[in-house]
């Protein structure tokens, strides 16, 4: 299901067309103004990629990658392998690519779940660090047991590649919603800015805010989208690398909105792996993003460069506050 509804206003004048497909475990519905042929072509790039990117397909050459410890990849997924290390370190202790084998013992892939106990945690956590990732052209090699998952960045990189798509293209407009991560491209004929709604983690298909925006990628992480509960606790499918363990910092949900899909992709993970105070911390260093986060404490935190453009929805009380 995705988390981001878009919404455009009803006649734009434009020739529309829309593609609704599963793709990396997500529901993604693409909508494209202006050029009759285009979703045809960015929905068959999104399952290419999704063929060699998928973790659990015994196909995919990230799959080979882990079976194996060392793999020759194809230009394309070193290229994304490439990206992704640059994002752990520039993210180092929030974002981690090597949280498969914790992703995996705590069931997340399978959905048989359980909860490991302290000594299998300390030594998951251990396996954790990007740096035994090695890339040397397109050769990838993996140290010290470890196994990597690109699931918090695959949407985003596909956004990134259909957006290059959409720029040498004729399309007018687009709003290509990737299963919570949503891409914005061109301008909507009526001069309008697209609208997107943010999922309620309470209740997914709601939205409890909305988002004028005219560029950019919009990416949202919540533990909504995969979790468990167990003796009355609830643990979520993003885990902080330092732990193992699912994040459990009083943080609902994180929506990051930024030019670049991998790096909002990986970012909305990461902020959300900080809590607050450090997602603060991290944009005062580096405002090339914007982000609006959700807490257990009604309280909605939005910076400034998107506070503006954003309109709570009816029915929800939260209180509102501004990060500058
Ligand atoms: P979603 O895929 O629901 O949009 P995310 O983008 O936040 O959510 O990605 C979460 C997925 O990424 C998890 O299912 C897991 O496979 C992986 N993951 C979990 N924690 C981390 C982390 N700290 N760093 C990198 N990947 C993670
Ligand atoms: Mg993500």
């Amino acid at each position: 299901m995705p988390a981001i509804l878009f919404l455009l206003s009803a006649c734009t004048g434009e020739e529309k067309s829309t593609a609704s497909f599963e793709a990396m475990d997500t529901e993604m519905i693409l909508t494209v103004y202006g050029d009759g042929s285009a979703c045809e072509k960015l929905k068959n790039k999104v399952i290419e990629l999704d063929r060699i990117l998928d973790v659990t397909d015994t196909e995919s050459e990230i799959y080979r990658l882990n079976d194996s410890g060392s793999a020759e990849l194809s230009e394309a997924s070193a290229d994304i392998l490439q990206k992704a290390l640059e994002l752990c370190a520039q993210l180092d202790g929030a974002f981690d690519i090597t949280v498969y084998p914790a992703v995996t013992a705590w069931g997340f892939t399978t959905g048989e779940y359980r909860v490991p106990d302290e000594d299998e945690l300390k030594s998951l956590a251990e396996r954790i660090d990007h740096k035994n990732v090695g890339l040397s052209g397109n050769t990838a090699a993996l140290s010290a047991d470890a196994q990597i998952d690109l699931g918090a960045v695959a949407k985003g990189f596909a956004a990134d590649e259909l957006l290059g798509i959409l720029k040498d293209g004729k399309a007018a407009a687009a709003v290509l919603n990737l299963g919570g991560t949503v891409a914005l491209y061109g301008k909507k004929p009526d001069g309008s800015r697209f609208k997107v709604g943010i999922a309620d983690p309470e209740d997914p298909a709601g939205y409890f805010g909305y988002l004028e925006r005219d560029s950019g990628v919009i990416a949202t992480s919540g533990g909504y989208e995969r979790f468990f509960e167990k003796g009355g606790k609830r643990y979520i499918h993003i885990l902080d690398p330092k732990t193992a363990e699912p994040v459990d910092n009083g943080v609902l949900s994180v929506t990051v909105i930024c030019d670049n899909g991998s790096r909002a992709d990986a970012l909305s993970t990461a902020l959300f792996v900080m809590g607050l105070d450090k997602a603060e911390e991290y944009y005062r260093a580096h405002p090339d993003f914007d982000f609006i986060i959700l807490t257990d404490k009604n309280e909605l935190f939005i910076t400034k460069g998107v506070y503006d453009g954003f309109t709570l929805a009816e029915g929800y009380d939260l209180s509102v506050h501004t990060v500058q």
